[in-house]
């Protein structure tokens, strides 16, 4: 059986052995395993959430490993389910193909393509696509939907078999999971491999930047090994002979960067952005030590006060509820504490989340309209990323007398 976690003790993009722990967070079972009640029995181990800085290169990063096959091959979440994402991806491939201009006909690779959602639009306007994704249902799903996909990981050897059978891609993508890949190494090799000549390789990822600035904590969890910043990318791929040539700040997950990358022969200059972007990490000092650790007393300061605000509502006699259950609250439960008893229950909108149990404190969840049913006093938006939408959605909460309570950017009782 392979272990459920292993730790590294180098840096994923330059080896270096110089690794400082910045943030220690609460541990936690794996983000994403909401499970039913008949599994409510079986005990969900916590790992470690510790977020260390390479003193070499720069990057923060994870060092504990949860084994992929558990946390990936059984993954439920479609795209088409995320608010906003499918809209978001339309966007972006319009920006992409204005950009790379690419010839009809030519192939496109999605590598953790899920659902199929973003290569959809790349098939409308006439290109070949092929998608690579380990969650089996729903790559299978996919391949019936039209979207070609193929059920598995992407690795150096179907780096091969995808050149041998479609041919080199012009443009490959990568959209929210460069940062949970381990080997970011041979991954890179192997969409370098096919890559042809003049084609681009394009991702979208988390921005460091943002994380810290907005204090997007709950944006650390096990899945995101890597928090990248240009600086960082732009040195990893100077290393392996490819070249970042673009990088444009976009709002998806709390704050992304799209970075386009060329072989370093490519034809493409690198835009004013790259630089841009370094100067901007530079004076914010971004790859030191001391910022991450500010930024974690900044964390404390408002789980302190946040507990202070429940538990003083708690001794009313308030009931308290919470509003989200994603992988990321998971993270805002354990670190905040609030899984004593404080919330009775968890309300979401993702019929899939419903009647599930929170990983590991086992808050149960229920369907946002129970907050009509239930009245409860107070709702903590768990979700805060995402508060203005729900607490325009339930105006009529509010209405009957409700509450709900902000944590970011600061503490709000509406
Ligand atoms: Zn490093």
């Amino acid at each position: 059986m392979t272990k459920p976690i292993t730790r590294r003790n180098t840096c994923r993009l330059c080896e270096s052995k110089n690794l400082e722990l910045g943030l220690k967070l609460a541990p936690t079972p794996i983000g994403d395993a909401y499970i039913p009640r008949e599994g409510l029995t079986k005990p969900q181990n916590c790992y470690p959430v510790e977020l260390f800085l390479c003193k070499n290169c720069g990057l923060s990063q994870l060092l504990d490993i949860l084994n992929p096959e558990d946390v990936y091959c059984d993954y439920i979440y479609k795209t088409s389910d995320s608010l906003g994402l499918v809209t978001h991806f339309k966007n972006s491939v319009n920006t992409i193909l204005q950009k790379i201009r690419p010839d009809k006909n030519s192939l496109v690779v999605d590598i953790g393509s899920n659902d199929g959602s973003f290569l959809k639009f790349f098939k409308e306007r006439s290109m070949r696509v092929l998608g690579v994704d380990p969650a089996r249902e729903i790559a299978n799903e996919a391949t019936r939907n039209g979207i070609e996909t193929l059920p598995t990981f992407f690795d150096g050897e179907l780096a091969s078999k995808i050149k041998k059978d479609y041919g080199t891609a012009q443009i490959i993508t990568i959209n929210n999971a460069m940062a949970n890949i381990d080997d970011v190494g041979s991954l890179v090799e192997g969409v370098k491999s096919i890559l042809g000549n003049d084609g681009v390789f394009i991702f979208e990822t988390g921005y460091f930047v943002d994380l810290i600035q907005k204090l997007v904590f709950d944006n650390i969890y096990h899945e995101h090994l890597c928090y990248f910043t240009v600086n960082t990318l732009k040195h990893f791929f100077d290393s392996i002979e490819m070249e970042l040539v673009d990088v444009e700040r976009i709002q998806t997950k709390g704050g992304s960067i799209r970075c386009i990358v060329q072989l370093s022969q490519g034809s493409r200059t690198v835009s004013p952005s790259v630089n841009e972007l370094i100067k901007l990490e530079e004076d914010l000092k971004i790859h030191e030590i001391s910022k991450i650790k500010e930024f974690g007393e900044k964390l404390n300061d408002i789980k302190k006060e946040l507990l202070k605000t429940l538990n003083d509502l708690k001794e009313k006699g308030k009931t308290i509820a919470g509003y989200g259950a994603s992988v990321g609250v998971t993270t805002v439960l354990y670190n905040f504490e609030l899984g004593e008893g404080l919330l009775d229950y968890i309300v979401d909108d993702n019929p899939i989340r419903q009647n599930l149990f929170s990983p590991g404190l086992h808050i149960p969840v229920l369907s946002s309209d129970s907050l009509y049913e239930k009245n409860p006093d107070y709702v903590v938006i768990l979700a805060w990323q995402y508060s203005k939408p729900i607490i325009a959605k339930h105006e009529e909460y509010l209405k009957k007398g409700g509450h709900f309570i902000n944590f970011l950017p600061k503490i709000e009782v509406i």
